[in-house]
């Protein structure tokens, strides 16, 4: 890191330690040439991308939104709400990994549905004939179908 003050290319670090709940380093430094001592903050950039919906505008990530999803699709479920926070959680994990300034509303859509297939298959359901809008009823009993399934049912006569 060049020197702020002389912009001499060599600088050297002589104190590091953790700021900020261990999310920045705090490092001291001395330039090797004028021998001036600066700070620098690092951290990792773990931005919440914004959301570019299907209509091309863009919106921020809006967690409380995202709940309130959450909690619709699994209204009267055996589902503990601290089950919901683990999702909502795996959900904003996987959207700072992208490491983009901006992702399709479309990914989020598909997070939580996948979600929501580990936590309850009813409320995977629900939110997925509504995100999918499904064209037909038929549209939906195939998706039934699939997830019936999928969770291991051996009914010989559900074979169509
Ligand atoms: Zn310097």
């Amino acid at each position: 890191m060049h020197c702020p003050f002389c912009n001499a290319i060599d600088t050297k670090v002589i104190d590091s330690r953790l700021v900020g709940e261990g999310n920045q380093v705090r490092r001291r430094r001395e330039c090797i040439t004028c021998e001036e001592r600066f700070t620098t903050f690092e951290s990792a950039e773990l931005l919440m991308p914004r959301l570019i919906k299907q209509n091309g505008s863009r919106e921020p990530f809006n967690e409380d939104k995202l709940r309130s999803g959450f909690l619709k699709a699994l209204e009267k479920r055996p589902v503990s709400m601290e089950l919901v926070e683990t999702s909502i959680n795996h959900i904003k994990h996987a959207l700072r990994a992208t490491g983009e300034r901006e992702v399709p509303s479309k990914l989020v859509g598909e997070k939580v549905m996948s979600e929501l297939k580990k936590l309850d298959e009813v409320a995977y359901v629900r939110f997925a004939s509504v995100y999918r809008s499904f064209k037909d009823l038929n549209e939906f009993r195939q998706e039934i179908d699939r997830i019936s399934k999928e969770g291991g049912s051996s009914d010989p006569a559900g074979s169509s």
